[in-house]
């Protein structure tokens, strides 16, 4: 493949732009006189290829001045040769498990050559490419287009997730396309990341030039109040931290979330010995606006999204900190640097990629999550043997589990995204995070068991997720390596441990783990703590344990399982509870019916449709909730698990 590399100054550059009337915004591209290594690129029917990968094949500019109206302006330069040339938006988003690049908030794309536009068509069998045809004598374009409704946070904050603002040349090597990024601000924004900047000027910020795949991994966060905090860590590493307000950025103090974050990179450090970055950026945006539960992986700038000064709030640290601010750093070694190939698509986004080893990818780092959480303090053992309860009596009492296996959750997963559904227990949740870290569980103790007590999983994660300091790169794993692994470390059938557990279905309750462990599920009248679930749904009753139902805040049933005392009584999804035992519905009125049953049932008036009726459950066995208990004699291995490592 032919390639042309020439070298121009801004100066020559802006002439020879200027000179064909580049399209609006192309003076924000060049800042003055600064010397710019410009690729012309191979467009043919078999792609563009860089044969120097250390040269920007692009100029992109992102005009996010507008970004509390929800749009971004996006001006893009490339180097072409005449022919067909085919643009792609990407499809499958690293860490979003699915083809869910946001291609509807495409709009208003122009592509022009000087001040020619050249009409563009979108391939009707594949919606994310549109193709333009570059007219003989033509070396360079520009594309413009508006992403709308992403990347706003606040009116306060933005975090730009490049791959919403990026058309690619699609016959391109991700690893090998280096682009050139900018982002203009609004005014006295500052921003953050682990893109290197190379100049400021006013509110435009240049970054260094980085391949398309360093380029999607990392997120700039930016806002008007903003707060960079070194951390106190073995390892580099430090917070970048948006806010609202600037108290919100001040009181993160005084929770002590820094230290906590500290201590949780040492726990890394413990844990994995050898990182693939050179400084660890931790974005956190806090936020009353954003979404619950928000929070994307990447190799050296994990990003979550917290509530309102929710780095100032003990509860928000503990309800979140494993399931968000741990498991997504945890990625930068399990999903990042070790990824399945099958989900890891080359050499572009496009895909299509396979999910079914997510049971590794997010169970396992589940898992992880969890033992960061609690080893770096952000909770404590008894919180996280709650949640484990918890779990664990979900899938026992899921009737799903009979005729599903585990792994078919993870192979069909970005449909089961949406967590609020009916018949929940039937269709199966994304059982492979919290099933699969029941399951990893169990590997931990067999570790333990097998090489009495001299192994753990930490010395799988060292081998098999840490093996080496390197900076950012994707090394592949398949489900044989990941055998292959635990068998050097531990001999033992490992492929029908995983077959039987993950591939074939398993009605067995997944509590082996937890028994091994020294505990065992029970269930009595106190309720469980919170977890981050109920940020996502928060339900006025969880009756799934006693009278095998759920109920949002507003009466409606969320879920009711099959076989159980609420599914007798005719109840189902989105029906309406109006009264309790002749008293109006509150999550307190059902509890008390339940706690106390006159003559052995509850009977409730159910709304559904157009129609009220009355429903009677008959139900005497009192309030139940699933907790871990002792067992006596054994070796309690969890509170081991748990511990914070030196
Ligand atoms: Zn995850």
């Amino acid at each position: 493949m032919s390639l042309l590399l020439e070298q121009l100054s801004l100066c020559e550059l802006e002439a020879r732009l200027g000179a064909r009337g580049t399209t609006y915004k192309s003076a924000l591209l060049f800042p003055k006189c600064l010397l710019l290594g410009l690729m012309a690129m191979t467009a043919v029917a078999t792609g563009v290829l860089a044969e120097n990968p250390s040269a920007p094949a692009m100029e992109l500019m992102v005009d996010e001045t507008q970004a509390a109206r929800r749009i971004a302006f996006v001006h893009e330069e490339l180097a072409v040769r005449p022919g067909a040339l085919a643009l792609a938006y990407p499809r499958w988003i690293p860490g979003e498990h699915g083809p869910t690049g946001p291609i509807q908030q495409l709009a208003v794309i122009r592509i022009h050559s000087g001040t020619v536009t050249l009409p563009w068509t979108r391939d009707p069998e594949d919606i994310y490419t549109i193709h333009v045809d570059v007219p003989p004598g033509t070396d360079r374009i520009t594309v413009d287009f508006d992403t709308l409704m992403e990347n706003t946070i606040s009116d306060h904050q933005l975090l730009l997730a490049w791959n919403t603002v990026v058309l690619y040349p699609l016959n391109i090597d991700k690893v090998r396309l280096m682009i050139e990024p900018s982002i203009l601000l609004p005014p006295n924004w500052k921003a953050g990341g682990s893109l290197r900047v190379t100049s400021q000027s006013g509110s435009r910020v240049n970054f260094a030039p980085v391949s398309l795949e360093r380029l999607i991994d990392s997120p700039v966060l930016a806002g008007e109040f903003f707060r960079t905090v070194p951390l106190a860590s073995a390892w580099p590493a430090e917070l970048d931290i948006t806010g609202d307000s600037q108290a919100a950025l001040d009181k993160a103090d005084d929770a002590q979330a820094f230290a906590l974050f500290g201590q949780l990179v040492d726990q890394d450090r413990a844990m994995f010995g050898f990182r693939h970055w050179q400084t660890l950026h931790l974005l956190v945006s806090q936020s009353a606006a954003a979404g619950p539960l928000d929070g994307l992986e990447h190799e050296d700038s994990p990003y979550t999204a917290v509530g309102d000064a929710g780095l100032a709030q003990k509860g928000q640290l503990e309800k979140l900190g494993w399931m968000l601010l741990a498991h997504e750093q945890s990625h930068s070694w399990d999903g990042k640097y070790r990824r399945p190939a099958e989900l890891y698509s080359k050499p572009n986004y496009q895909g299509p990629e396979r999910t079914s080893l997510l049971w590794v990818y997010e169970g396992l780092n589940e898992y992880v999550g969890m033992l960061l959480g609690t080893r770096s303090g952000f909770n404590d053992a008894a919180y996280m043997r709650d949640y484990l309860g918890r779990i664990a009596a979900d899938f026992a009492n899921e009737p799903g589990r009979a005729f599903t296996p585990l792994v078919d959750t993870a192979t069909e997963d970005w449909i089961l995204r949406p967590f609020d559904v009916g018949w929940f227990s039937l269709r199966r949740g994304q059982d492979y995070y919290d099933e699969g870290a029941l399951i990893w569980l169990r590997v931990d103790t067999i570790l333990r068991q097998q090489s009495r007590d001299r192994l753990s999983l930490d010395d799988f994660l060292r081998s098999f997720f840490g093996q080496r300091d390197t900076e950012p790169i994707v090394v592949p794993y398949t489900r044989e390596d990941i055998e292959a692994a635990l068998s050097a470390i531990c001999p033992y059938d490992w492929h029908t441990f995983f077959e039987t557990r993950i591939y074939r279905v398993n009605d067995q309750p997944p509590t082996e783990g937890v028994e091994a462990a020294g505990w065992r599920l029970v269930y009595n009248a106190t309720p469980n703590r919170e977890f981050f679930d109920s940020e996502l749904l928060p339900l006025s009753y969880n009756g799934l344990y006693s009278i095998g139902m759920s109920v949002k805040k507003d009466g409606t049933i969320f879920d009711v399982l099959p076989g159980t005392p609420a599914y007798e009584a005719g109840l189902g999804p989105d029906m309406k509870i109006l009264a309790v035992d002749g008293q109006a519905y509150s999550g307190d009125v059902l509890n008390a019916s339940i706690a106390h049953p006159r003559d052995g049932k509850i009977s409730l008036a159910v709304r559904n449709f157009d129609t009220v009726a009355s429903r009677e459950i008959r139900y005497a066995g009192g309030v139940r909730y699933p907790h871990l208990d002792r067992i006596p004699g054994t070796q309690d291995y969890l509170s081991e698990i748990l511990q914070p490592r030196k």
